[in-house]
C-alpha cells in the first residue's frame, strides 16, 4: 500500500480511478517514485526526481521515471512546464488552486502568485472573443530580487 501524506488523499483516489480506468496494475515502484515526487517541493524535473531516488537507494532508471511523470499527467494529475532553457518542470494540479508563476532567468528561482485581478481580466479578454477558456498558464520571465542586485 502506498505511503498517503494528509492532504493527499484526493491525488491517490484520482490515480486509482485512472489506473482502473486505464486497465492499469499499480506497480510498487511507480508507486515509490511517486511517493518521493510528492514529498519534494512543487516544480520538479524529471532528472531532479531521478537524482533524489538515487539518493534513496532507488534506481528505477530516468525512462521509467519519465513515463511515471507522463502517465500522472495523462491522468491530469500533473502539469509539465517549460519554464526556462528547455528545462521542463512537473506539479501537482492540486484542485480548486490556481496560481501563477514569476520565473528568474538568473538563479532559475520561480515564485508563485496569485492575482485575482490578472485572473478576471483573462476570463474577460476570452469573452471578448467568444473563446471558451479551459485553462491558462501565465509566466513571467526576469531577473528576482536577488540576482537583480547584481546584474
Ligand atoms: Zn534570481
Ligand atoms: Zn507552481
Amino acid at each position: 500500500m502506498e505511503k498517503v501524506l494528509a492532504g493527499q488523499e484526493w491525488f491517490w483516489e484520482k490515480l486509482n480511478h485512472y489506473l482502473a480506468k486505464s486497465q492499469l496494475k499499480h506497480s510498487k515502484q511507480r508507486n515509490f517514485i511517486i511517493e518521493e515526487f510528492l514529498a519534494m517541493d512543487s516544480h520538479v524535473s524529471a532528472e531532479e526526481l531521478y537524482s533524489q531516488l538515487k539518493n534513496r537507494d532507488h534506481n528505477p532508471g530516468l525512462a521509467t521515471v519519465y513515463r511515471t511523470l507522463n502517465l500522472l499527467k495523462d491522468a491530469g494529475l500533473v502539469d509539465q512546464k517549460q519554464f526556462s532553457d528547455g528545462k521542463s518542470v512537473f506539479e501537482v494540479m492540486a484542485p480548486d488552486s490556481h496560481h501563477d508563476h514569476l520565473i528568474c532567468l538568473s538563479c532559475h528561482k520561480v515564485i508563485e502568485f496569485e492575482n485575482e485581478e490578472i485572473e478576471r481580466l483573462q476570463e474577460l479578454v476570452a469573452k471578448k472573443h467568444s473563446f471558451k477558456l479551459t485553462k491558462h498558464s501565465l509566466e513571467l520571465f526576469g531577473h528576482c530580487s536577488d540576482c537583480v542586485k547584481t546584474l
